[in-house]
């Protein structure tokens, strides 16, 4: 059969923040090419791990606050995952925060709180699965940045600073594992219905304006993520290293 080399069969990926919104869909869709998963977050993924078990295939929960958990807490967290199969394959790094507020208003600990789960937890968890990836011989990170990777947004400084630190970061350790079999890629959504963006469509403006700039004409859905993410998890993506995929509707072509 063709497109065999999409399967995940037997491969096992940590998705962090899987329990609800994109992290979800992306669990979901790893799952349904055949992975197992490891769901680490704060909150109980009981919806999520469900929904996986209807694939046959297995998710297990390791608790972890990225915002709390620092350096020792996120290596711990990463040694408990490995324990749960044996091995990591595939990391996802989903779990993210935006603090909306003008930029004169931001306080150090709103700036704080952003970098800390969208950036430091995002480092030390490449690093720690990297290092076990590397030792290993093989492996795929795939980052989730955003349009604010490439774009300033509105009233989001330090979410916009953070994901913009994602995709640097992405370049950087691709630029260092890719010659060790290790592929570091990301994903930049575009305007997704989520928690995440419930403020902006429950502001009549705000939601009015970005969905007249969406060239699909809809908001997207954890859904439209899946075909990307199996891609990049998969071995037909061998040969792709440092790279973002927009899934963003247009967004980004306008
Ligand atoms: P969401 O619905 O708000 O979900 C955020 C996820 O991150 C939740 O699972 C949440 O867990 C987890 N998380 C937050 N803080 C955490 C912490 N301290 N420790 C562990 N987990 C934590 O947002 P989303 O839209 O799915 O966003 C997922 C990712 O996509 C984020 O990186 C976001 O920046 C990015 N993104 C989203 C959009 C969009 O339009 N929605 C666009 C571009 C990029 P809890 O349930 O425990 O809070």
């Amino acid at each position: 059969m063709p497109f065999d080399d999409f399967r995940l069969d037997g491969r096992v990926a940590l998705v962090t923040g899987a329990n609800r919104g994109l992290g979800q869909g992306l669990a979901l869709a790893l799952a349904a090419a055949g992975a197992d998963v490891v769901l680490l977050g704060r909150s109980d993924p009981a919806e999520t791990t469900a929904r996986v078990q209807t694939f046959g295939r297995r998710a297990v929960h390791v608790p972890c606050d990225l915002a709390t958990a620092g350096p020792d807490g996120i290596d711990a967290a990463v040694a408990a995952a490995m324990d749960v199969f044996g091995h990591l394959d595939i990391l996802v790094n989903n779990a993210g925060v935006i603090h909306r507020a003008p930029a004169a208003d931001v306080t150090d600990d709103d700036w704080h709180d952003v970098l800390t789960v969208n950036l430091d937890a995002v480092f030390r968890l490449c690093r720690a699965v990297g290092r076990h990836m590397l030792a290993r011989g093989g492996g795929r990170i795939i980052n989730i940045a955003s349009m604010l990777s490439f774009q300033g947004g509105v009233r989001v400084p330090a979410y916009a600073a953070s994901k913009h630190a994602v995709l640097g970061l992405t370049r950087a350790l691709a630029n260092e594992w890719a010659g060790h079999g290790v592929n570091v890629n990301a994903i930049a959504p575009g305007y997704m219905a989520t928690d995440n963006t419930a403020a902006l469509r429950d502001d009549p403006h705000r939601a009015a304006a970005i969905l007249e700039r969406i060239p699909a004409g809809r908001w997207g859905d954890p859904e439209d993520l899946a075909g990307a993410i199996v891609f990049l998890a998969s071995d037909t993506a061998r040969y792709v290293h440092g790279t973002v995929i927009p899934v963003d509707g247009g967004w980004l072509g306008r």
